[in-house]
């Protein structure tokens, strides 16, 4: 009987225990909490985006890390393999804006539920409270100790821990340790889709404001390095949000310390038509203060920061605002400047960007180029991608393919 450690039960150790299950095979799979999927619980706002309808190659071109080592696993198992396998074991899917897949219920307990339930039928034997100390290969296989003095031996162990985001989830980065003691090389660890703090302090100040139809452009050195357009958020730490998410994960690959955002504030309109209905705001408020003539073309939280930005008197009579104050905070609401400091930790980050080199990890069977016998999915390793559901449909392909590769391995060993 061909004996399988998984270590680690969020989404891709729970597909790579039910993917390694069958009749000649134990598969054991150990958690460190008192229950499975405790990040997949709060994934989507409790929602969890399991994966995008997109077809592979926009799902390539959403992997931010590595995409081409994704190859192979998305060809094992896609997109269209989770949603239905998790329908299968009860869990409905339905497709939302931008190709988002979730759950028909709302309700990521569901797909717990419904993995769980694939658990079962497998015949995996779950161990919760077991949180995994070390991993040592030796000639047999390996010998895993468990926390409390417990050490299981195993033909093959399937490393699937995560990243460090949310470690209150139990993704501690503990894989990352356990790999590097057996030889693995690391990609330096940042975190990802996450907060960006700003040096101005009036960000502060919108604390709470939630811009939607808002265009963001991303500088680096003077160089563009990301664009969209969508919905951001106002903190007391600079700036947050869907739109701003995305950004953070191209922040990191900028080639310089100089990094900066441009908000345009009124990206319906150009320049020259901006002007135009400035033109026409000033002529409806001649008499009327500057200041009281911004509210028509603001939230109200934004126009003292914009009015002190544009430097035009607050008190100004519209009528006298000049052609060049007017050009200028044309200027300011196209080209609203943000200077970027730095990312928020790893306690408001959806990812982690890093982990295990891809580069020792074949990515035709998941399993270690250095320790044969040794699979690696998920988070765990130097694979990360966009909001979108993305990031899960590695955890799942990974999982999946680390897992069926694990028991063809043993049974070509064991010549079976
Ligand atoms: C707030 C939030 C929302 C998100 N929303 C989405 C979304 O909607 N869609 C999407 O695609 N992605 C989303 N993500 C990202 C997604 O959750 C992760 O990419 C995914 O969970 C990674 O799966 P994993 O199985 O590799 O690792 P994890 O989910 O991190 O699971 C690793 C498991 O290993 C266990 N473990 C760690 N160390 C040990 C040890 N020593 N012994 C035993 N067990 C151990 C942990 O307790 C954990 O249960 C979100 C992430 C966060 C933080």
């Amino acid at each position: 009987m061909n004996k399988i450690i998984v270590i680690g039960g969020g989404p891709a150790g729970m597909l790579a225990a039910v993917s390694a299950s069958k009749e000649n095979t134990e598969v054991i799979l150990l958690e460190k909490n008192d229950r499975l999927g405790k990040k997949l619980f709060i994934t989507g706002k409790g929602r969890c985006n399991i994966t995008n309808s997109a077809d592979k190659d926009v799902i390539m071109k959403n992997i931010m890390s590595n995409p081409k080592f994704m190859f192979s696993a998305l060809d094992a198992f896609d997109n269209h393999d989770i949603c239905r396998l998790l329908e299968e074991h009860g869990c409905k899917v339905k497709e939302e804006r931008g190709g988002r897949i979730f759950p028909v219920s709302d309700h990521s307990s569901d797909v717990i539920k419904a993995l769980s339930k694939m658990l079962d039928e497998k015949k995996v034997k779950v161990r919760l409270n077991s949180e995994v100390k070390s991993i040592d290969a030796n000639e047999d296989g390996f010998e895993v100790a468990v926390k409390g003095g417990k050490k299981l031996d195993c033909d093959a162990v399937i490393l699937t821990t995560g990243g460090i985001s949310y470690p209150a989830t139990g993704s501690t980065g503990d894989g990352f340790g356990f790999a590097g003691k057996l030889g693995h090389s690391l990609k330096e660890c940042v975190p990802s889709l996450v907060p960006l703090e700003t040096k101005q302090l009036w960000c502060r100040d919108l604390q709470g404001l939630s811009l939607k139809n808002t265009g963001l452009k991303m500088y680096s050195g003077g160089k563009l390095i990301y664009e969209d357009f969508g919905e951001m958020l106002f903190t007391h730490f600079g700036i947050s949000g869907p739109m701003v998410l995305s950004a953070s994960s191209y922040y990191h690959k900028r080639k310089s310390d100089d990094c900066k955002v441009l908000l345009d504030l009124k990206p319906a309109l150009s320049d020259d038509e901006l002007d135009d209905r400035l033109l026409r705001e000033i002529a409806e408020n001649h008499e009327k203060h500057f200041i009281n003539m911004l509210p028509s073309l603001l939230p109200a939280k934004m126009v003292p920061v914009i009015a002190s930005l544009s430097g035009i008197e607050e008190h100004k009579k519209c009528c006298d605002i000049k052609k060049e104050e007017r050009r200028e905070l044309v200027r300011i609401l196209k080209n609203l400047e943000i200077d970027i400091t730095g990312t928020r930790g790893y306690d408001e980050a959806i990812i982690t960007k890093g982990g295990i080199s891809v580069k020792e990890v074949s990515p035709k069977t998941m399993m270690s180029k250095l320790i044969p016998g040794l699979f690696i999915a998920g988070e765990v390793l130097d694979l990360d991608a966009l909001t979108g559901g993305f990031n899960l449909q590695i955890a799942w392909s990974t999982g999946f393919l680390a897992g069926k590769s694990c028991c063809e391995y043993l049974d070509e060993i064991k010549g079976e």
